[in-house]
């Protein structure tokens, strides 16, 4: 339910931004979640900070011509959403797929608004990407499509402005060719213009694994206020991408058995527990599909498609392929089979029915904003080494990670208590998020 004044907002987001559902859904779950804190805060509605925030700083879309292998032009639309900065120079990823149009670009902006906000460093938020379909692509249109992009993003980016990174379809593959035309245009280099780089070019340790394991640790945190831990549990991961990979990884290496993953094509289940070298080889290096991975591991392994991932009985589900994953039957079936926490590896996995059914059924459920704030994180790390020409270990990088999700739980934790929804991540992660984006602006003015 929407507090009066926020359901008028809210009416004025659908009237502006018409057809963009995903954004409209991002922004529902926000203000549905901090009318308390305006009772308390007049100041923030006295300077329209809620309406301020919901309408992005700046907007781009672009023309990305390039050509195939056949010698064909193709033509795609490229975007940058460029937020909010009043906390830092915008930061997000680019989502190089099909599916990307304007309100998915907003929608994850926004999201990315109170996710960097979260993790307490100093990052704006913003977001983009283009409907390019890198699948079945080879590699010389891959760099070629990169370097089209960034033909007309440079423009617009740079350390102190904007600073993109990966997302889904866009890995470290991309990001250095990204980076390579970006040096090359403005001859200059300047690694903190984009981060996902790799190790050899100023990259940073951990970057790669920072939003699984920092889901994983996420988790952890919330399976401790339990009482409880990953030992013996089994868990479902959907995904078999970065995010999905380097969840299992450190759920194994916590004691917990990942019973199965997935991709667009179905999903496999394994009672022992995925291989993981297995499932790298065929994800990361032969760019394959999960069905080969039941076919090469043989034993109980067993691969389904056309089905959902979540009726696979686990204690833990880490949604971790693409928003809006895991319905609201999805959530019942779930906690069926005695499910008791949630960690969204992905942006906005689960639907505003199913976060309905984990809530009422006193799951815990550890929203994507606070969740996969580690990937972002580490990436502000990656800027803080680039700014000082340094590297850290992987060790010290890890830790630091470590501890960075520790106090985004604790802060939900207190957000959620303070404003009387104990236990209650979703609301917490919004209050604390927002709050600190809506100090920011009022110390900054009328901008
Ligand atoms: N795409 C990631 C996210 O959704 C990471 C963004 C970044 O590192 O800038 O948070």
């Amino acid at each position: 339910m929407l507090h009066e004044k926020l359901s008028s907002i809210y009416d004025n987001v659908l009237r502006r931004n018409p057809g963009e559902t995903e954004f409209h859904q991002a922004v529902r779950e926000v203000l549905e979640s901090i009318g308390p804190v305006l009772g308390k805060h007049p100041e923030y509605a006295e300077s329209k900070i809620i309406e301020r925030i919901c309408e992005p700083e700046r907007q781009i879309i672009f023309r990305v011509p390039w050509e195939d292998d056949r010698g064909e032009v193709q033509i795609n639309r490229g975007f940058r959403v460029e937020f909010n900065s009043a906390l830092g120079p915008y930061k997000g990823g680019l989502r190089f797929h099909p599916s990307v149009y304007l309100g998915i670009v907003k929608f994850l902006g926004f999201e990315q608004i109170f996710k960097n906000s979260l993790t307490g460093l100093p990052i704006g938020g913003g977001k983009g990407g283009s409907d390019f379909d890198p699948k079945g692509r080879s590699e010389r249109e891959i760099m070629r499509f990169c370097q089209s992009f960034m033909t007309e993003l440079y423009r617009h980016i740079g350390e102190y402005t904007d600073v993109p990174a990966g997302d889904i379809g866009v890995g470290g593959r991309e990001i250095g060719y990204l980076f390579g035309q970006y040096k090359r245009i403005t001859n200059r280099y300047e690694s903190g213009v984009i981060t996902g780089k790799g190790i050899g070019y100023g990259g940073a340790q951990v970057r790669t694994e920072a939003t699984g394991y920092g889901c994983t640790f996420f988790v952890d945190e919330m399976l401790k206020a339990r009482g409880t831990s990953f030992d013996g549990k089994r868990v479902v991961v959907s995904g078999s991408g970065n995010v999905a990979i380097y969840t299992i990884e450190k759920v194994q290496q916590l004691g917990g058995t990942v019973v199965a993953c997935s991709d667009s094509s179905g999903y496999v289940v394994d009672p022992k527990g995925i291989d993981l070298d297995l499932l790298k080889q065929i994800k990361e290096v032969e760019r394959l599909r999960v069905d080969v991975y039941a076919k090469r591991r043989g034993g109980e392994s067993s691969f389904v498609a056309g089905r959902s991932i979540w009726e696979v009985p686990c204690e833990v589900a880490m949604p971790s392929a693409t928003q809006n994953e895991l319905t609201g039957r999805d959530a019942e079936t779930l906690v069926r089979n005695g499910c008791i926490a949630v960690g969204e590896g992905a942006n906005m996995p689960t639907m505003p029915e199913g976060i309905k059914v984990f809530r009422e059924a006193g799951v815990a459920f550890g929203v994507g904003k606070a969740a996969n704030a580690g990937g972002v994180a580490t990436s502000a790390l990656e800027m803080q080494q680039n700014a000082s020409r340094d590297s850290w270990t992987f060790e010290r990088s890890e830790r630091r990670l470590q501890e960075i999700m520790q106090d985004i739980h604790a802060r939900c934790l207190a957000a959620a208590d303070e404003y009387g929804m104990p236990g209650d991540y979703v609301a917490g992660a919004n209050i604390d998020g927002f709050k600190r984006v809506a100090d920011a602006m009022l110390a900054l003015g009328l901008i």
